[in-house]
């Protein structure tokens, strides 16, 4: 596009009822404001339907919450580009790291076509398509979590920022192939923001158009919001002094989230919200060619805890609990028919039991049940295998405190006989269960 047909036709808006054809070469990205609310052209993905799997398709959509199309602003977020971003760990879609870069606008080029923006390259229609998934998340916020959006954004204090495929510097030496996670969109805690990777060749459907992949980082949000109470902790390397008073503190600061089975939790509970918000069972399906699809499905073949220690009922890593997790979460959901308004209630309970989750966990029976600080964690050292004594415990005592934070009902009950059966007493000791007795 030259820059003198944007000047030169900058009220095409008015044009297009005249010549439509004419319009195909208009350049209205700037100034050319299409009526309010706005309506664009993007890759819209509609959740399955009977038999059928969720669909995707180019459609027009309207996009309620959108402020101001030229910069991608809308009310509960907005969509950068062209930052920088310095990643020192992830873990899983968690990333951890800094972004810095300048405040320039996007460059989204569309032009107007019977009042709806047609994305004239690639780039915007991903950032049209992001944004519009993203709304479809946060309409899904309140009726999944109980939480109202407008609160959520007073609590973070602002809007999420959606950084859209920033430059990667990479530090600690680790590879980019290493930080990219298959998924290719990440939650920052630290800013509470979101990471859009560059597309890659293993995406069917772009993943930051995708609903469902997004509906999942969003979990993480939502995780951080009720387990972790918004705080984000981190581990800081102790001296010698506080290496002893670690040892003997179960839960000093940072401990949470060196915690391998910790990962998997959250990795399940985003799984879970991207089924409750999307109705899809498998968060990656449809969406990527990649190993571990099939895996990751709520729906498929069946493993337990006590097999994680092998490689051969799933891969090793710490997904595995998540799964585990988010399938005992859809079978106890499963009572009430897809989508429902019980399906609905039942997610909420979830939220607010994890709400509650951290303090209980710091009571018996999971008091007891959590293990102590080992060294290799006092010096904030994660392992990345797992090791079935140690992540039992853990696993143990979190869904105790997790099951206690539950209304005494049926969606217990069958919570309970769900987690029973896939944690069995290996991840879900005897113990641990007496919340699910009363
Ligand atoms: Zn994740």
């Amino acid at each position: 596009m030259r820059r003198n047909q944007k000047i030169r036709f900058k009220f095409c808006p008015a044009a297009h009822v005249v010549l439509t054809t004419f319009l195909l070469l208009c350049a209205c990205s700037k100034t050319g404001h299409p009526p309010f609310p706005y309506k664009a052209q993007v890759i819209h993905y509609s959740p399955p339907a009977g038999s059928l799997s969720g669909r995707w398709n180019i459609s027009e959509q309207t996009l309620p919450t959108m402020e101001d199309p030229d910069s991608a602003r809308g009310k509960f977020f907005e969509i950068l580009t062209g930052r920088k971003l310095e990643i020192d760990s992830t873990v899983g879609s968690i990333v951890s790291g800094k972004i810095s870069g300048g405040a320039n606008k996007n460059s989204l080029r569309y032009t107007i076509k019977n009042g709806v923006m047609v994305p004239r390259d690639t780039t915007t229609l991903m950032i049209f398509s992001s944004f519009h998934a993203f709304e479809q998340v946060f309409e899904n916020i309140e009726p999944a979590t109980g939480l109202n959006p407008d609160v959520l954004k007073q609590t973070i204090g602002g809007r999420y920022q959606i950084f859209f495929e920033p430059t990667i510097e990479v530090i600690d030496g680790q590879s980019e192939t290493r930080i990219s996670p298959k998924t290719n969109a990440a939650f920052n805690p630290d800013g509470n923001n979101f990471i859009l990777f560059r597309r890659s060749s293993v995406e069917d459907v772009p993943l930051a158009a995708n609903t469902k992949v997004i509906a999942h980082e969003f979990g993480h949000a939502l995780f951080k919001n009720s387990f972790f109470r918004q705080k984000n902790e981190s581990c800081t390397k102790p001296d010698a002094a506080q290496t002893e008073i670690r040892k003997n503190d179960k839960f000093f600061e940072g401990r949470m989230g060196l915690e391998f089975a910790m990962s998997g939790f959250n990795e399940g509970y985003s799984d879970f919200v991207s089924y409750v918000m999307t109705g899809d069972v498998n968060a990656l399906e449809g969406g990527v060619t990649a190993d571990e699809i099939a895996a990751r499905s709520l729906e498929g073949k069946p493993f337990f805890f006590y097999q994680l220690a092998g490689d051969t009922a799933c891969s090793g890593t710490f997904y595995c609990i998540g799964t585990l997790f988010a399938r005992a979460l859809y079978k106890a959901a499963s009572v009430h028919p897809r989508q429902s308004a019980g399906q609905l209630a039942f997610s909420r309970k979830v939220f607010n039991a994890l709400g509650t989750a951290d303090s209980f966990l710091r009571q018996e029976p999971s008091l007891s049940l959590w293990p102590d600080t080992t060294a290799e964690m006092a010096q904030c050292e994660r392992r990345d295998a797992f090791l079935l004594s140690h992540d039992g415990k853990v696993s143990s005592a979190f869904l105790a405190a997790f099951v206690k934070g539950f209304p005494a009902d049926a969606d217990k009950a069958a919570l309970c006989n769900a987690l029973v059966e896939l944690f069995g007493t290996a991840g879900f000791s005897k113990e641990a269960r007496s919340a699910c007795e009363s």
